[in-house]
């Protein structure tokens, strides 16, 4: 079976494979580029265009185009368009199928068994809506694997030798997220991942595009051009042309036009640099922030700080991190996570038919290779590696406070962030809230913002359970909890009461996501469009 890994970016995706020289390499879409914009257009009801053509009409027509769904995933989202309704998953759907659909006919193969990347600390929900979004893709989703550990995958096939300590920064186009990782000859392994779920090159864009409006209204002050849909798209795309040359040069000049207005706008490399001044500082104080944690874990030396993310080519970046001390150096930013994940999706596939826990049977690995047309050394030396991540963010339980004879709510987290996974916590002493309970309520709660926090709307609530049938128990009697989490990702968490041990167990299942009946229909309903590019 051939295997596929994508890379499901906010702004643009990209889809790879091992080729016949045993070399991951990247699939080219049907207008011959290596990325696709992640955007999609609602042409009519039976008929969706993605990619490039797509991201031109949204200058047009925006209320047909969707973009930057990545930032809805895994939230309860919804958007109608031609009295269809459409779920964030349902929308990458369409982004998926175009994206198998023209890698299979460039090939001129089933596209099947993939993998999908997602941003490091993506939460549980947002792991899930990715997985779904591939099943209505009609795909079989072989494992969900996180960029950084692509990034390393691919930096590790082609840098050989020893352990190496990286520090990943990846700056996208509308996520970041700084990864510490130790490669070594036998395995990879996630220390510690921080990152920012809104932040990423198009708020470059809209810093830019703000400053071109401002600066063409400066000129024409009775103008009406902030009304107007079609030239503020005109603006963002010129913003994200202007952005792109200003990595390379030193000025640009954008020329808009509104009715019979026009305006050249001069913009220095400076003078975008300090318009977005505020957003490289947020990236330096999640980069700070990781390089702390990692200095916890005794990591303070790294062999290479790897640039991933198409935004991590404005020279400002480099700058910042090497005014920390850091060396970075580009490594493929828009196509090595694609990569990376080409040859995860060759490990998972022979994963899949090892027995658990198992060295891949040598007959497995063989028909891998003769199925890729490649030595069966290749394939052992592209798969001899074991992967190992951390828990993305905290989790913990609602409690009660009592401040000043009030009463509120907050979280105490039982499983960090950063926990080396598979994790097992120790159990936690919580007590009941009030004489006479005769049950108990776990509500487990997710942090949500990027630094753990007690606050409840910082964090989300995932699941819950109830212990009942419990003799009248004094306030404050003890109740044991604690969190375990599978290499997966997959949460179980274990609840006793210590005086009667009723207890319980939950396996938590995501709230809010799409039912397996709504995959199935979200399938039927995207098997119906005509989707091309
Ligand atoms: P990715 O999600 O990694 O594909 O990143 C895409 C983002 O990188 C988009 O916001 C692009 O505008 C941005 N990008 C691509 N090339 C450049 C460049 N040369 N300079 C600055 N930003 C870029």
């Amino acid at each position: 079976m051939a295997t596929f890994g994508i890379d499901l970016g906010t702004t643009y995706s990209c889809v790879a494979h091992i080729d016949d020289t045993g070399r991951p390499a990247i699939i080219k879409n049907r207008p011959g580029d290596d990325t696709t914009p992640s955007v999609v257009y609602f042409e009519s009801p039976e008929n969706v265009v993605v990619g490039k053509e797509a991201k031109a009409v949204a200058k047009i027509q925006p209320d047909l185009v969707v973009s930057l769904i990545k930032r809805q995933m895994g939230k309860s989202f919804e958007i109608t368009v031609h009295g269809q309704t459409h779920t964030p998953e349902s929308i990458s759907a369409l982004i998926l199928r175009e994206l198998a659909d023209a890698a299979a006919e460039n090939l001129g193969e089933e596209v099947k068994d993939v993998v999908i990347t997602v941003p490091a600390y993506f939460g549980v929900a947002e792991r899930n809506a990715t997985r779904k979004a591939g099943e209505i893709a009609g795909l079989n989703v072989l494992s969900i694997v996180d960029e950084p550990v692509a990034a390393a995958l691919h930096y590790d096939a082609i840098n050989t030798g020893g352990t190496k300590t990286l520090f990943v920064y990846d700056l996208g186009g509308g996520t970041f997220d700084t990864t510490v990782i130790k490669v070594s000859p036998e395995e990879i392994q996630v220390v510690c991942t921080d990152g920012d779920h809104h932040l990423g090159g198009a708020d470059w864009d809209d810093r830019l595009a703000e400053y071109l409006l401002e600066q063409f209204q400066a000129e024409h002050p009775e103008t009406e051009a902030a009304d107007d849909e079609e030239f503020l798209q005109n603006l963002a795309a010129g913003a994200e042309d202007i952005k792109k040359q200003l990595s390379r040069m030193q000025a640009r000049r954008f020329n808009a036009r509104f009715g019979g207005d026009t305006s050249q706008i001069e913009v220095s490399r400076e003078k975008f640099e300090e318009l977005t001044s505020e957003l490289l500082e947020r990236t330096v104080t999640i980069t700070q922030r990781t390089l702390r944690t990692a200095a916890e874990r005794g990591i303070t030396e790294f062999d290479d700080v790897l640039l991933v993310g198409g935004s991590s080519r404005m020279p400002a970046v480099s700058a910042a991190l090497e005014s920390l001390g850091l060396k970075p150096r580009m490594h493929d930013p828009d196509l090595a996570v694609a990569k990376g994940a080409a040859r995860y999706a060759l490990i998972e596939s022979i994963k899949v038919r090892s027995p658990e826990d198992g060295e891949a049977p040598a007959e497995v690995v063989e028909e891998v290779a003769a199925q890729l047309n490649v030595p069966v050394e290749k394939v052992l030396g592209l798969v001899g590696k074991r992967v190992a991540t951390v828990v993305p963010r905290a989790f913990g339980v609602k409690v009660i406070n009592r401040v000043g004879g009030r009463e509120h709510y907050t979280v105490e987290h039982v499983l960090r962030a950063n926990t080396p996974l598979p994790a097992q916590t120790e159990p936690q002493r919580f007590g009941t809230a009030y004489p006479n309970q005769v049950e108990i309520s776990v509500e487990i709660w997710e942090q949500s913002g990027s630094v753990e926090s007690e606050a409840l709307e910082d964090n989300e609530h995932i699941a819950e359970g109830l212990i009942t049938g419990l003799p009248p128990l004094p306030e404050n009697s003890p109740i044991d909890i604690s969190f375990e989490m599978a290499a997966d990702g997959l949460l179980m968490v274990h609840a006793v009461e210590l005086k009667t041990r009723k207890d319980l167990h939950i396996e938590v299942q995501i709230k809010g996501g799409l039912t397996d009946e709504q995959v199935d229909a979200a399938r039927t309903a995207v098997a119906r469009y005509n989707v091309s590019a």
